[in-house]
């Protein structure tokens, strides 16, 4: 470990005592057996190093973790599992979430009750016992509570519900001052607004209550040509996918894989394009839905199938284990023809990009429209999400970051002014304000001035309190 420790980053073992003596979970200094287990994060090319981690149990445990942080005027970090993390937290009092992982689905009430610590994967499992799904994400290992309070995109279910964030409930959370406070539209209107798409920046989340749906089954998967046909494919897809129902949801990737075991056999070492579909109704009508779309030509692999709700990861069939890399998205407010030609310049066939992962969702339906009790979610009315992924070491950070910056950059013509804070990357922590519009920013740093006036939760995408 090559943790900076001096003064005023330690926390002494006496000081940890004293916390540990008062929390059912552990607490964890630098250099304890544990340590390093809880403050390994998703991305293999960032390091979290917080001075003390406290691996909570209970929201008993999260308000002994925040009196302590606050007595010492320490900031706090929360991670589930470290799917988005920003700097590395030194002088930080870290909880980790993960054991507060019970998931409850009411079948009858049709909602989900989840701790702070559960990841997609254990809602999807549970609900669809019940014939019941969540508005989850492409990858079963990402934290609900993260992926929620950052608004949500669900590319199985969102274009018909619309953000996960927009179903919320109530949340339970220890705000600053060390109160566990049930939150929703009614108790405390303005939080609640604030949490759903202000993400961690007003407290920790213990549990969260949201409706789950009456669908059991989908026809979806994903259709992978020879990267030379990208330009086909692309504008196939772009001249299909604004005609269809909102039950239809579409994706668009350019792949460049690399030959590993864990990838199906075809797609191994091969650049590709792909379509992903997920269709809420008949096979038989996905099928003819989707018909013009296979005729572009043959496929290198077509996986697109009737699938119980319970298979939906296989749609986008993204790596589970930790891996190095770099990512970032933008959204696009328009994607006319000469957006499409730049972007098969940019990552096409005749690029020299190395990229691993282009990938374009189209949004529009109930993603555009504002739930009853409203919430900070910024993206509403943005038809397109990009997102560029590459894969590599931290000693070739920069040409990563370079090869990112290449596909953003060249896009920009068509980039919205807002973005989805669960796509921002490490160093756009301080890009609050450029994230949610001067508005709706305003409003959020009110409402952080009211519940978290010294920026104690600031170890994330901040927005900074109301002066
Ligand atoms: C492979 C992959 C696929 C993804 N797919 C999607 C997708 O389909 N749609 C989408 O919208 N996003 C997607 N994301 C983005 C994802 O939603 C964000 O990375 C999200 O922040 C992950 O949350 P986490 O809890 O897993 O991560 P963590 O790194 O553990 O937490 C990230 C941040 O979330 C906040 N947070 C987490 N728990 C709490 C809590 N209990 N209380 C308060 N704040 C909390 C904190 O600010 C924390 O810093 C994907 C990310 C990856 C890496």
């Amino acid at each position: 470990m090559t943790c900076n420790d001096s003064f005023p980053m330690l926390v002494s073992s006496e000081d940890a005592a004293s916390l540990a003596a008062v929390v059912t979970g552990s607490v964890l200094l630098p250099g304890d057996s544990g340590y390093d287990d809880e403050r390994a994060v998703f991305n293999l090319n960032h390091e979290l190093m917080p001075a003390v981690i406290v691996v909570v149990e209970n929201a008993a445990d999260v308000q002994a973790a925040i009196a302590f942080a606050a007595a010492r005027r320490r900031p706090v970090l929360v991670k589930a599992t470290g799917h988005q993390m920003v700097g590395t937290a030194d002088d930080a009092v870290m909880i980790a979430t993960r054991r507060m992982n019970d998931v409850t689905i009411d079948a009858v009430g049709r909602t989900a009750r989840v701790g702070a610590g559960a990841v997609w994967g254990e809602v999807v499992a549970a609900a669809a016992k019940d014939g019941l799904a969540p508005l989850n994400g492409s990858n079963p290992t990402v934290g609900v509570c993260g992926y929620t309070l950052g608004g949500g995109l669900s590319p199985t279910l969102g274009r018909s519900h619309g953000y996960a964030a927009d179903h919320v409930r109530s949340l339970e959370v220890v705000t600053a001052d060390g109160e566990l406070r049930q939150v929703d539209a009614h108790s405390e209107p303005e939080l609640f607004w604030a949490m759903l798409g202000g993400k961690g920046n007003f407290g920790v989340v213990t549990a969260l209550e949201f409706d789950v749906f009456p669908v059991a089954r989908l026809y979806g998967g994903g259709i992978y040509f020879p990267g030379e046909r990208m330009a086909d494919v692309l504008r196939a897809w772009t001249a299909w996918h604004p005609g269809t129902p909102e039950t239809m949801i579409s994706s668009f990737a350019v792949l460049r894989l690399p030959p590993l075991p864990a990838l199906p056999e075809p797609l191994r070492g091969v650049f590709s394009v792909s379509l992903r579909f997920a269709y809420n109704g008949t096979a038989v009508d996905g099928e003819r839905m989707i018909a013009p779309l296979r005729a572009v030509g043959p496929a290198i692999l077509d996986t697109v199938r009737d699938m119980p709700y319970s298979e939906v990861a296989s749609i986008h069939d993204e790596p589970t284990e930790p891996l190095p890399y770099y990512e970032r998205g933008v959204m696009l407010r328009e994607f006319p023809a000469q957006a499409q030609d730049r972007l098969i310049e940019l990552v096409g066939p005749e690029s020299d990009t190395t990229m691993w992962i282009a990938e374009l969702r189209a949004l529009g339906g109930a993603w555009d429209r504002e739930p009853a009790a409203g919430n900070a979610v910024a993206t509403r009315g943005l038809p397109y999400s990009l997102l560029g992924v590459e894969v590599g070491p931290l000693s070739q950070e920069q040409r990563l970051k370079e090869s990112v910056a290449a596909l953003l950059d060249g896009m920009k013509p068509w980039a919205g002014d807002r973005r989805l804070v669960n796509n921002l990357a490490p160093e756009e922590a301080a890009d609050a304000a450029a994230v949610y519009g001067p508005e709706r920013h305003a409003r959020l740093a009110a409402v952080k001035r009211t519940y978290d006036p010294t920026n104690m939760f600031r170890i994330n995408h901040n927005v900074a309190p109301a002066t």
